[in-house]
């Protein structure tokens, strides 16, 4: 069966997408920790970030680190914090988030935002995907 992140970036079940390629899926993490918080998947299903062959792990990050650039022009910040987990979903996906302190990175404190907003900051990081 498909992972629901699979289904994401299948346009199956709806997201804030934020960027894409034919091989990776950039979208806002639905629970954010911090405003901007944003997921960068591959396509292609694979649990663990660190079963991804070496060209899929380096393009991986190569796409999560223009998402990056993107996420810091369309929302100010000291620099985005990277993080990968993968206790919840089994799909490899970086954790992108906005920081302005150490307390903006912490998984424990999730934030409700609005689905307006949440398109809007959507909107804002794509026009800045180059
Ligand atoms: P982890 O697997 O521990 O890295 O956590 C999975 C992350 O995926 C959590 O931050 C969830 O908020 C996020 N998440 C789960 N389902 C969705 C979804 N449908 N859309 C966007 N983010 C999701």
């Amino acid at each position: 069966m498909a992972s629901i992140f699979s289904l994401i970036a299948a346009g199956e079940i709806p997201s804030y997408r934020v960027a894409s390629d034919d091989k990776h899926y950039a979208f806002l993490d639905i629970n954010p920790v911090a405003p901007g918080h944003v997921l960068v998947i591959p396509r292609r299903e694979e649990d663990y970030i660190f079963n991804l062959s070496d060209e899929e792990y380096t393009d991986l990050m190569l796409f999560a680190r223009r998402v990056a650039r993107a996420l810091e022009k369309a929302i100010p910040c000291k620099r985005v914090g990277v993080a990968v987990m993968g206790l919840e979903v089994p799909h490899t996906h970086v954790h992108l988030v906005p920081l302005n302190s150490e307390g903006d990175m912490d998984f424990s404190s999730k934030k409700q935002i609005a689905p307006e907003e949440m398109a809007r900051i959507a909107e804002a990081i794509a026009a800045e995907f180059e």
